[in-house]
């Protein structure tokens, strides 16, 4: 067994800021402006998720932080108005091979399925983070679509998740 922990952004982040946070990410603000001339998204941006948090370096916030960043930085050069990164729920949901998998929601990790129920959410997360690759109309359209919607929540807290 190999067993390998612990994340870092990558040294590409030290060219835009001195600043940066414990995981070498780069501070940006709610439109993920790292300068004016830069947006960040992904694993190198320390994007807020609320007062308390930061995103974290995993596909559940890389995906929406790209979405948004690429909006915003386009949008930056047409003059057009920016959008906030609003990132959905907290989850995760970690598979465990033959034991199925865990889902959990909230920064304090409340279960809310295991085994084969949870597993059959990590299947279908596993089928939505692929986003279409040879429709022009559909890759928009995904790209506009920051949250995707996830089980147990309530219905004005669907969230946004992958992985
Ligand atoms: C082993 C592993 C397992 C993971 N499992 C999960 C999981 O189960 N669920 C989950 O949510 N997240 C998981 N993650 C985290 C997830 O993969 C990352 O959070 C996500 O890919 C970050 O996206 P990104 O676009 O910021 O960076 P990346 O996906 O790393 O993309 C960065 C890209 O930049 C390119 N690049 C780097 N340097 C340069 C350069 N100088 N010039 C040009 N291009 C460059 C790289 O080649 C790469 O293609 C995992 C990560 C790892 C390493």
């Amino acid at each position: 067994m190999v067993w390998s922990v612990g994340m870092r952004a990558s040294e590409l982040a030290r060219q835009i800021s001195d600043e940066l946070d414990h995981l070498g990410r780069v501070p940006v603000d709610r439109h993920l402006r790292a300068l004016p001339e830069v947006f960040a998204a992904g694993d190198t941006a320390a994007a807020a998720f609320d007062a308390e948090h930061t995103v974290m370096q995993a596909c559940q916030h890389a995906t929406p932080l790209g979405k948004v960043a690429g909006y915003n930085a386009a949008a930056d050069l047409l003059g057009l108005p920016l959008r906030d990164f609003t990132p959905g729920p907290y989850v995760t949901c970690l598979d465990l091979g033959a034991a199925g998998a865990v889902f959990t929601r909230g920064w304090d990790r409340r279960v809310m399925a295991s085994g084969a129920e949870a597993k059959e959410v990590k299947k279908q997360i596993n089928q939505w983070i692929h986003p279409p690759v040879d429709d022009a109309s559909q890759i928009l359209a995904a790209a506009d679509r920051v949250s995707i919607e996830l089980p147990f929540f309530p219905r004005d807290e669907k969230a946004v998740a992958t992985g």
